[in-house]
Order: C-alpha cells, then sequence, then structure tokens
C-alpha cells in the first residue's frame, strides 16, 4: 500500500481541508497548524469512553467521573471585572445535575447533547459540578458512533469538538498514510502500521486502540529525532578531520602524581576514556557529566594537559566571570604544584619569533597560562596587572599562550587561536549549540577535540535526546570522605529565623563559612541588587560581630574578585550573594548555605546552590527559608529536603516542569516534540535510538531509505537540513 505521506502532507495547508476557511487557518496558524500533517499530528489529549459513564442516579460523589446528558436550561451572568458565570442543568433521564463554570470561554446550548468529566458533589441534596470539562457531541456525524470519545486539546480557540470534525475531514482526505518504516522494524519493535495508527489515535474503536496508535506515533516522532542525531554524530565525527593527541607525554603523569589526593575510580576512567578519544583521528565530542562536587575540573585538566603536551593549545570556555576566574586561579595553582609553570624569569613573546626559546618544549618551559573574560586578563608568567586583554589576544594568536581560561570572550570576533587542539566547555546548559559549534570553529582546518562538562544531572532520557550526538563519561562516584548535606526547611517566623542565625554564629564560631542567597527577583537585575544589598545591610545588623560580603552580578569583575578572595581566604565570614554563585564556585570551608524565598528557585537551581557546600571534609547544611505559595513550590522544597540525589532531582523536575520547560529554547529537536513524554516513554525512547543509530551507521545518507530521509527533513525543518547538504 503506498499512499500520501507525511512528508507530502506538510507540503499541504491545512485550508485545502473541508470546512477550514481562511479565518479559521488563521486560527490554526496561530497554535502552530500549518499543514495537514500538522492537523494529523494534533493528537487527542485524552478519550472518553461511554460505557464506563455513570449514570447521574448512581454516580460517586467527590471523585473524578464523566457524565453525559441533554442541556436543559442555561444561565449566563456577568460579574464584575469581566468575569462571567455560566449555569446549566443537565439531565440523562436518571436525574439532573447542575453545573457552574466561570471560564469564560465556556460555551453551552439548551438542546445539546454534552459529556462532563470532573467531581460531582451533592449541595442541598442536588447534584452539582463546579468547572467540568465539557465536551459537546451534538453535529459531531459519523466518527462518533463509536463508544469512544477522543478529546482533542483545542487551538486557536478553535473547539475540541470542531477540532475533531476538521481532523475527520482531513483523514478521509488523505488515507491511506504511506508506510516509511521497514516492516522488519515494525515486528521487531511491535509497532502497528502507519496508516491504522493515524486512524485509530483519532477515532478509535476502543481506549487502548488509541493508546496503542499512540505507541506506533511515538516512536515515529523519537526516531525522527535520534536519526537526526545518529546523523549529526556521524557527520561531526567520522567526516571531520581531527587530530591525533599523543597522551603518552609525561605531563599529565606528572600532574596527576602531584594532586593531594588519589583519582576517583570515575575519574580515572573518565581520563581514560578522553584520552582514547584524543588520540583518535577523529574528533572528540565528549560530555562529562557529574554531580556538584565531584571533580570534573581534574579530569579536564588532564584533557587540556593531553592536548598541550601534543604541542596543542587547550582552551576552557566557563558562563560566568566568576567561574572563569576560579576556574583560572584553580588550575594555575594545580599546575605550580605539578611543578608544570612556566618560570617567571622567562622573557615574553619568543614563541614563534624564532629565538632560542622558540624551539624549548612545552614540559620543559612550563605552561604558558592566560585568563581572559571581557573585562579581565592574566597571565601566569608575568605579574598581576602587567598584561592587557590586548595582549593576551595577541598571544593566543601567535601560540605564546598554551592554556586559556575565558568566558565568551573567548569566542569574540577578532580572536583566534594559533593552534586550538583541545576545548572545554563548561557547564554546557548555560550555552547554546550554537555556541560550542563556534569555539571549535576557532580552529580552521581541522576540529579540535571538544570536551563539555556540566553538572546539571540529565536524566539518562534527557542526554539521549539533548545530547544525543555525544558520547557520555559520568563521574557516578564522589571523591571519598564526602558528608552528604543536611537539608532543613524553616519558616520566615521569627523564631525560626532566630535559630537560623544561631547556626550560623556556631559555624562560624568553629571557622566555617556561609553563604546568603538572596531572593529571586522577577525580570529585573537591579531589583535582585538592590534587594541583596538590602539584606546586606539588615544582616550586618544581626551580625555585629561577623565579617560579611556581598557580591552580585552588576559589581566590577575586580570588586568581585576581591571579594571572593576575602572569602576565599577565610577573611569574610559570611557571603551575601545573589544567584551569580550558582555555578561551580569551590569554597571547601565553607559548610552553611542559607537560601531565602527558596520556593521560588527551580530545583535545578536550589541543587547547584546547595552543592556550593559539602565541598570539604566538614559536614554541612542547606537552610531553605520558604514558605511555598504554590504546589510546586512546595514539591520542591519537599524533594530538595528528602533528596541529595541530583539525578533524582532532575527527574522530579522534569515532572514538575515539563519537559518543554527543561529543554528551554536553545537546544533544536527535543523542544519539537509533541508526542513523546521522554519520562514515561523512556523503553520506546531507547528502541528508537537502537534503531536509528544501526540505520545511519549501515546508511549514513539514508540513500537506501528515501522515504524516512523526506519524513526527517519535512518534519524536523531548518534545523536538520544541513546534514544532508553533501
Ligand atoms: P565539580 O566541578 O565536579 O563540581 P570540582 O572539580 O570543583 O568539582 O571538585 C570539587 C572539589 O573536590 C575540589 O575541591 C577538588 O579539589 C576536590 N577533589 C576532586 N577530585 C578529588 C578526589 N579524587 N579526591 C578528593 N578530593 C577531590
Ligand atoms: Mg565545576
Amino acid at each position: 500500500m503506498a499512499g500520501r505521506s507525511l512528508a507530502y502532507l506538510t507540503q499541504v495547508p491545512v485550508d485545502r481541508v473541508k470546512g477550514i476557511g481562511p479565518r479559521i487557518m488563521k486560527k490554526l496558524n496561530g497554535a502552530g497548524i500549518h499543514s495537514v500533517t500538522d492537523l494529523l499530528l494534533h493528537v487527542p489529549r485524552r478519550y472518553l469512553d461511554r460505557s464506563e459513564m455513570f449514570d447521574l442516579s448512581a454516580v460517586p460523589l467527590d471523585e473524578e467521573v464523566t457524565v453525559g446528558g441533554t442541556v436543559l436550561k442555561v444561565d449566563v451572568r456577568r460579574l464584575p471585572r469581566n468575569r462571567k458565570m455560566t449555569t446549566a442543568s443537565i439531565s440523562d433521564g436518571t436525574n439532573v445535575i447542575r453545573c457552574t463554570w466561570f471560564n469564560p470561554y465556556v460555551k453551552v446550548f439548551e438542546g445539546s447533547e454534552v459529556l462532563m468529566s470532573g467531581k460531582v458533589e451533592r449541595f442541598r441534596g442536588a447534584l452539582q459540578m463546579k468547572n467540568p470539562d465539557i465536551e459537546r457531541l451534538d453535529d459531531d456525524d459519523a466518527m462518533l458512533t463509536g463508544r469512544v470519545v477522543p478529546v482533542h486539546p483545542s487551538a486557536g480557540g478553535y473547539s475540541p469538538a470542531n477540532m475533531r470534525r476538521a481532523i475527520s475531514n482531513a483523514l478521509d482526505r488523505s488515507r491511506p498514510i504511506a508506510e516509511v518504516l521497514p516492516q522488519a522494524m515494525l515486528s521487531r519493535v511491535g509497532l502497528m502500521g502507519r496508516d491504522d495508527a493515524m486512524a485509530a489515535i483519532h477515532f478509535p474503536e476502543e481506549e487502548k486502540d488509541g493508546w496503542r496508535a499512540r505507541h506506533r506515533l511515538v516512536f515515529d516522532e523519537l526516531f525522527r529525532l535520534e536519526i537526526s542525531l545518529a546523523m549529526q554524530k556521524h557527520r561531526q565525527i567520522q567526516e571531520a578531520t581531527g587530530i591525533r593527541h599523543d597522551p603518552s607525554g609525561e605531563m599529565v603523569g606528572a600532574f596527576v602524581d602531584a594532586l593531594p589526593y588519589e583519582l576517583t575510580g570515575a575519574q580515572a576512567r573518565s581520563i581514560d576514556e578522553i584520552q582514547a578519544d584524543m588520540a583518535s583521528p577523529h574528533p572528540m565530542h565528549r560530555l562529562l557529566q557529574g554531580e556538584v562536587g565531584s571533580g570534573k575540573t581534574v579530569v579536564a585538566v588532564a584533557g587540556l594537559l593531553t592536548g598541550v603536551q601534543s604541542g596543542f593549545q587547550g582552551a576552557v570556555m566557563a558562563p560566568t566571570e566568576v567561574l572563569a576566574e576560579q576556574h583560572y586561579l584553580g588550575i594555575r595553582d594545580l599546575l605550580r604544584d605539578a611543578t608544570l609553570s612556566p618560570n617567571p624569569a622567562d622573557p615574553v613573546g619568543m614563541a614563534g619569533t624564532g629565538s632560542l626559546f622558540a624551539e624549548e618544549q612545552v614540559a620543559d618551559r612550563g605552561v604558558k597560562m592566560a585568563l581572559l573574560t571581557s573585562n579581565n586578563a592574566e597571565v601566569n608568567f608575568l605579574p598581576a596587572g602587567s598584561a592587557s586583554r590586548s595582549d593576551v589576544i595577541d598571544w593566543i594568536g601567535t601560540g605564546e599562550i598554551d592554556l586559556v581560561v575565558g568566558t565568551h570572550a573567548l569566542i569574540q570576533e577578532g580572536l583566534s587561536f594559533a593552534r586550538l587542539g583541545i576545548a572545554v566547555v563548561d557547564e554546557q546548559h548555560r550555552f547554546g549549540v550554537y555556541q560550542r559549534v563556534q569555539l571549535r570553529e576557532k580552529a580552521e582546518d581541522y576540529d579540535p577535540d571538544l570536551l563539555i562538562m556540566t553538572a546539571t544531572p540529565i536524566p539518562r532520557t534527557m542526554a539521549m535526546t539533548l545530547y544525543g550526538d555525544l558520547d557520555v563519561s559520568v563521574l557516578d562516584e564522589m571523591p571519598p570522605g564526602r558528608i552528604p548535606v543536611r537539608t532543613v526547611h524553616k519558616t520566615r517566623h521569627e523564631s525560626a529565623l532566630a535559630e537560623v542565625y544561631d547556626l550560623v554564629r556556631s559555624e562560624v564560631a568553629t571557622g566555617r563559612q556561609a553563604f546568603v542567597v538572596c531572593p529571586l527577583v522577577d525580570e529585573s537585575d537591579s531589583l535582585e541588587v538592590a534587594s541583596a544589598t538590602e539584606e546586606y545591610e539588615r544582616l550586618q545588623g544581626v551580625f555585629p560581630e561577623l565579617e560579611l560580603g556581598l557580591i552580585h552580578g552588576q559589581m566590577r569583575p575586580a570588586d568581585k574578585d576581591r571579594v571572593m578572595q576575602r572569602f576565599r581566604t577565610g577573611e569574610v565570614d559570611v557571603l551575601v550573594a545573589t544567584t551569580v554563585i550558582e555555578v561551580g564556585i569551590d569554597i571547601p570551608n565553607a559548610t552553611l548555605m542559607i537560601i531565602e524565598d527558596a520556593d521560588r528557585f527551580g530545583l535545578s537551581q536550589l541543587h547547584q546552590l546547595r552543592g556550593r557546600v559539602g565541598r570539604g571534609a566538614h559536614a554541612s547544611t542547606c537552610v531553605l527559608i520558604a514558605e511555598p505559595t504554590t504546589p510546586q513550590g512546595e514539591e520542591r522544597i519537599a524533594a530538595m529536603v528528602e533528596t541529595t540525589d541530583g539525578f533524582r532531582l532532575a527527574e522530579e523536575d522534569l515532572r514538575i516542569r515539563g519537559q518543554g520547560t527543561v529543554f528551554g529554547e536553545k537546544q533544536a529537536g527535543a523542544k519539537d516534540l509533541k508526542l513523546a513524554d521522554i519520562l514515561r516513554d523512556v523503553k520506546l525512547l531507547i528502541k528508537a535510538r537502537e534503531e536509528a543509530f544501526t540505520m545511519v551507521a549501515a546508511d549514513p545518507n539514508l540513500d537506501e531509505h528515501p522515504l524516512i530521509r523526506d519524513e526527517v527533513i519535512a518534519l524536523l525543518g531548518e534545523d536538520v537540513e544541513w546534514l544532508f547538504r553533501s
């Protein structure tokens, strides 16, 4: 059976469907429905099964039920402030129920047939429902003869009943819908045919047929995404020219030997994986994933040194200035401890100038390192303050500098590397995919190796979609001796706050330090700064005997530096901060994290903030000050108190927020998932990924599967087109 393909139907505008004129088309377009394919993929969000409906005379109270009947009488009353109350009496012949809606969009007509879902209550002997979901059934022709009523999401103000009719017309015109997957794959995965699935998801005979059809279409959606990821990976890795680094040099060994601790098994394994990638002729594309505090930095440095000892440059890009500076200082000190730093007496500007020094091996002369942010520049072979930004940019270009740590400044126009060999991107979720491509493109004739680090625990399912083109190393083992952070929830009540302040005093008395993170202020940096400043002043009154510091995003970098430095050296006891300290900050002596209005933060942010403590040998506490006003806020606080497992929190976050917001705007592909739910559909995701990667490995350009190729291009659009250009 051939039939029309979804790819073809993406070319057919939705107004070609009977009953959809220009006015309705505009509404649908506004809701993202442009083509017949879009309409066909607008699937029911649930089904009402008429055989499971209750008679009003026997309906149970206070639980979710579906009831139906004829509307006897409607009353619409206008309320102040543009509100509207609609009341209707509905009879099914066994009894009458009174329904009330405050939703201004509800339209009920006397004499029409309706289905309603919600909770039935009894009030003064009469049945009633408040704001039930309502479905009009009248005017719905043949398609509603079955027992099951599909409830399509309304779109652009087009009601579920109208949607249902439009989709029925669209199906009539388009069927049969062409199959694109090989029969063998359908049997392997246990999927129904596409034509049957397209019909049954919209108008199933029985509810379970609808869910089986969804199973097939969810697979299709995930398969398209995984095909695009498999092709992306194939292109990036197989077809690009990489560098064969030599992992056998001596610098990495010297560095590891000089560490004041043993590597964890996970760190050693990750370093091996990275070095194996770097030694191969294909460019590395690896994600290094590990909980806050799992020790990603030393793994990254081992990778960087592998590049540097092979004669290339390394770069680290961090999302914030504070973090870039911390990485610079941390890596600089690690190199110094391993006696890999340059001799400060060495003259500058000799590399590449034909001088004697140019020939000197990096292992002998030491690693020349630089910091470069939009405001700041420093090098490890000259006294602080004596290298300007333009010096550093020049020296990156001439190859004088082996290793640079920076922010977005590293991908600015006009900065070029002499021979970038390995790029590390920290806290990738702050950067878009585009920026990682841009950094890689700073090398011209080849693709440097790329290591992406993230502390955001990504559920495996998300890693398979969001980072599906990357190989993954996981630091699933914490350095020994860490004591899990105890988390407590406190209200803003005076006596509760007094306990929190006592805790601050007692921690400081034993030589420890504390963070106080101030409330998020929506949409406004300056309000956030103002509230942090105010809180800082207020806390000075609370703790006259302590040394307080303040840090926020609008401070000059030098001032931020100074405060961080004073906190790092223990001069400041309590650091009052905005979320600028969210990621990466590593102060092992800090043992108390107080987060004000914690319910206003997202779970991953809370987890990151909590990760700022519990990094040393001392027991740490995280105090969440919150009086949640929403159920979600309450759930987040409860989750934080209950677990320190970042992966569980990430899944919880996904569940509370929904995947759309978790993926954010930046990542193409995953946000386009309409049917699939990557938590619920994880088994299908794994199968789709296996099938897609196997197919692309055997047929990298999908020459033998032109229908699949057409469909991926037609449905995923511009995001994937480049994959198919030769
Ligand atoms: P991450 O970036 O993964 O959050 P860091 O790289 O900042 O973590 O490391 C956190 C802390 O753990 C640092 O103080 C670091 O010195 C320390 N550390 C790293 N690896 C080990 C190890 N194997 N044993 C003990 N401490 C370690
Ligand atoms: Mg880090």
